[in-house]
């Protein structure tokens, strides 16, 4: 017997382009699990909606289609939600309208992979570009995205240190970032908009989750009270990993609760 989940709220199944698993396979993992909320909120990366490797309306179609269905078949074992992961919504406001207006969905985790005008973090050659120059773009976008403010939790709030940091070894001094970073925080709070741990860092060279502990206890500080978990899977394998530890995290750091998205509307579920 696996040790019980209480949630995992961010994850892709093979309707991303780099998910390997069915949809059906990851609930049915998430079960096996005892995860007791589940949403999949698979990639819709509006910058990149028109490359002609991967058009993501057909995909997001289909989710918003057998997701419900899904819930309906398991609905004995697991609460399940339809999400999607929205990257970069601010690059293309037209299409980002138009996605969100043609789809239902219960749950928006709001993300950026990649600063308007650059490559995602992950495909970037750092020996050619200033890191440092990009984390004051990215954070400058984030605020930007939390202002807009038509999502519900802000994705990997530290996601380009997975690979600044973790891949490369470079060091960056976060601590000038920290006023941007609280007025991130604070224009969510205002929002009525959360954050989620992502647990991903945990299974890669960064080794901590994004964000890590000292984010998440200032987000608290600050009045934060909405918080999903998720382990940013991409294939059964890795469903709930590290979610337990950083369920503890959050109740060390004195949150009583995690968020369930459901209709766009946050559950609180005790922890
Ligand atoms: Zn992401
Ligand atoms: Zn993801």
């Amino acid at each position: 017997m696996e040790e019980k989940i209480i949630m995992d709220c961010h994850n892709h199944s093979n309707l991303s382009p780099d998910g390997e698993n069915s949809p059906e396979d990851m609930v049915k993992r998430a079960c096996e699990l005892g995860i007791t909320y589940y949403s999949l909120t698979d990639h819709l990366e509006i910058n990149k909606f028109y490359d002609e490797e991967y058009l993501y309306e057909e995909p997001i179609k289909r989710g918003s289609e057998i997701t419900p269905a899904l819930a309906e078949k398991y609905a004995d074992k697991i609460h399940m939600s339809y999400g999607i992961e929205l990257g970069q919504p601010l690059q293309d406001m037209k299409l980002t309208e138009r996605m969100l207006s043609s789809y239902k969905y219960d749950f928006i985790i709001g993300s950026l992979h990649m600063c308007d005008g650059w490559d995602d973090f992950y495909l970037l050659d750092y020996s050619k570009v200033s890191a440092d120059m990009l984390m004051g773009l990215y954070f400058e976008e984030v605020l930007q995205m939390a202002r807009w403010g038509e999502f519900d939790v802000l994705g990997h709030l530290t996601y380009p240190l997975r690979y600044i940091t973790g891949e490369n070894g470079i060091q960056i001094d976060m601590d000038k970032y920290l006023p941007i970073i609280k007025e991130i925080f604070s224009t969510l709070i205002k929002n009525d908009m959360g954050i989620e741990i992502n647990t991903s860092g945990l299974r890669q060279k960064i080794n901590k989750p994004l964000p890590d502990e000292y984010y998440v206890a200032l987000y608290k500080e600050l009045g934060g009270r909405i918080l999903t978990v998720g382990s940013d899977a991409h294939r059964t394998a890795d469903l709930g990993k590290g979610i337990s530890e950083c369920v503890m995290m959050a109740k060390r750091l004195g949150f009583d609760s995690l968020a369930f998205y459901k209709n766009r509307k946050p559950e609180f579920v005790k922890i």
